[in-house]
């Protein structure tokens, strides 16, 4: 599976730098974001080095439906609440002028109960 040794999320998949984990299989690790947004804020990445969501092909089309569908399952184990009063909101940044700061295909799932820090 690909890695980059510079990655930040390569690293924290390896578990070379901590995290809360939330959820882990063979092609898929979420934790808990460092700096949290939202009273539930969680990423989803691939454990293979994709650097963003721009770099997705059709080979990557049943990894990030699986991601999709992940999300909401995750999404009320961690507390938020049901749809369609609770939710949640799922965010790719993409990009330097998309916000990513870190390049490596992560999605964002932001709940619970508002206001939020951000948005
Ligand atoms: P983005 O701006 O979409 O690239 O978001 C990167 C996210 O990764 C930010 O929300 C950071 O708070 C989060 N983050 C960075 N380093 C860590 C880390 N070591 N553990 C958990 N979350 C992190
Ligand atoms: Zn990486």
């Amino acid at each position: 599976m690909s890695s980059d040794p510079n990655c930040i999320f390569c690293k924290l998949i390896a578990g070379q730098i901590p995290s809360r984990k939330v959820y882990e299989d063979d092609e898929l690790y979420a934790f808990h974001d460092i700096h949290p947004h939202a009273p539930v804020h969680f990423l989803i990445v691939p454990k293979a080095h994709i650097p963003s969501l721009a770099q997705a092909t059709e080979a990557h089309q049943a990894l990030l439906g699986r991601i999709l569908v992940l999300a909401p399952k995750l999404a009320l184990e961690q507390g938020c609440n049901p749809y369609p009063h609770g939710g949640f909101r799922v965010v790719v940044n993409t990009g330097d002028e998309g916000g990513q700061e870190v390049h490596h295909l992560h999605v964002h799932v932001m709940g619970g109960p508002r206001p939020w820090a951000k948005g």
